[in-house]
């Protein structure tokens, strides 16, 4: 199972001395921008110093605003002539971020992925058809080049045409997808309306879902109706896109490729290391990037690290799924919560369908939280009083997980707006006081 064995299984210590060497790389490779050039000076650092993990402390966090400040070329270290693409972050909380990338970044990026979906027992022989955005979104080429890589035939589908999706499937014998976990929740009824059971009709096995936060409820729903292992799979486009953390067969927390990456765990408010097993802010240092390394970037996304070896044999730290971002959490009448925990309490009730929407209003000055919940097809034509019940169910199953009482509003299944990328799941109407 294991793509580049003695990389994945290496001993801690070494993996440890691998790191430092990479990381002076790293910095001397930094120190061309101009972002770092000049840092670098007014703070006297330069590679020969940084050789142990709170050395890299001494170097200053940076931030998406920081990415933004220097826009465009800010941070590129190689000369232009030496980059061959560009990708972006997908914007969904504020203006874009740009990457770019040298050949060996691709190379050494579709390794990454490669060994991500070998992990999972994609071979040769698979059928790999990728419904991730192609463009500037990571997910669609990083999965790409790394299918390739590995040798198994892709169809580089793209995301959205459901029906197309589901016509490809069937005639090419697709055993493996790469989708976005909202978007395969909403397939499961363009399943049912073109009379299509994947798991009777299709050769689904393995399933990569990721670029958003999800629970496992909704791992379980998926896997439940296509007949598939689903992998989580998490990156960032600052980090490449995919295969920076990526689930083994345990299932059970993503592995970190500590190679190529060095992850710190830090509380967002104090900017502190928080003790391993502690929940915390995701920071990330590029071990290998020529175009753009990237040292200590804050990715606002909050895990744990588990602190005891995955019984997989692979040595890289594994880290939790992601609750959010510190820049999700919403503010309820006081109380904090994320969007998953109300997706984690949805997708564990049986009646309720694949989409929901969270709104919040100002009434009479109070926060208004509403949940809008798609139910299972053929509910609404039956007992009302059914109904009724289940919405009493899904407000006290809220309460008892976030602490306040929402309103919840039934809808017919297809109701919601729906996304090809990730999902929008709250819209905030409040009134923005001071
Ligand atoms: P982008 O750079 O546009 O690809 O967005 C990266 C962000 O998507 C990450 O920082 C996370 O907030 C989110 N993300 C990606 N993969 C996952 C995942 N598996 N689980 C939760 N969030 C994810
Ligand atoms: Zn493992």
């Amino acid at each position: 199972m294991f793509w580049d064995k003695d990389t994945e299984t290496l001993d801690r210590d070494s993996l440890r001395q691998l790191q430092m060497q990479l990381l002076q790389k790293t910095v001397a490779q930094a120190a061309q921008s101009p972002y770092y050039q000049s840092l670098f000076k007014q703070q006297g650092i330069s590679p020969d110093k940084i050789n142990s993990l709170d050395d890299l402390r001494r170097i200053p966090f940076i931030e998406k605003t920081t990415l933004r400040e220097h826009y465009p070329y800010g941070f590129l270290a190689a000369p232009k002539e030496k980059i061959v693409r560009m990708h972006s972050s997908s914007g969904t909380t504020g203006r874009a971020t740009v990457i770019f990338h040298t050949a060996h970044d691709i190379d050494e990026w579709a390794g990454l992925v490669a060994r991500c979906m070998y992990m999972t027992g994609v071979r040769e022989n698979d059928v790999f058809q990728n419904m991730m955005g192609y463009g500037l979104f990571t997910g669609g080429l990083g999965f790409h080049y790394g299918a390739e890589k590995l040798g198994a035939m892709v169809i580089p589908s793209g995301a959205g045409n459901s029906k197309r999706q589901i016509m490809l499937m069937k005639e090419f014998e697709t055993t493996v997808i790469h989708i976005i976990p909202s978007y395969a929740l909403h397939l499961i009824k363009t399943f049912q309306d073109e009379d299509v059971d994947p798991k009777k009709d299709l050769k689904l096995r393995i399933a990569f879902i990721g670029a958003e936060p999800h629970t496992e409820e909704t791992r379980r729903r998926i896997e439940d109706a296509y007949g598939v292992k689903a992998y989580n799979s998490y990156g960032l486009s600052e980090m490449n896109g995919p295969g920076v953390a990526f689930e083994c067969p345990q299932q059970n927390g993503m592995h970190v490729w500590e190679d190529s990456y060095i992850l710190e765990v830090i509380d967002p408010k104090t900017l502190e290391p928080v003790k391993p097993g502690t929940e915390g802010e995701i920071v990330f240092t590029s071990l290998k990037r020529e175009g753009m390394p990237l040292l200590r970037y804050r990715t606002r996304d909050l895990a744990y690290v588990y602190p005891e070896p995955c019984p997989c044999g692979r040595t890289h730290c594994r880290m939790s799924r992601i609750k959010g971002r510190t820049d999700d959490m919403l503010i309820v009448k006081g109380v904090n919560m994320f969007p998953v925990q109300i997706e984690k309490t949805l997708m564990a009730i049986p009646e309720v369908g694949t989409n929901f929407l969270i709104i919040l209003d100002t009434v009479e000055d109070n926060d208004q939280m509403t949940v809008k919940v798609e139910v299972k097809s053929g509910m609404f034509t039956g007992d009302i009083k059914h109904l009724e019940t289940l919405r009493r169910r899904i407000v006290d199953d809220l309460r008892s997980e976030i602490l306040c009482t929402p309103r919840v509003e039934l809808v017919e299944p297809d109701t919601l707006p729906k996304s090809e990328g990730k999902a929008v799941r709250v819209i905030d109407n409040r009134k923005q006081w001071g």
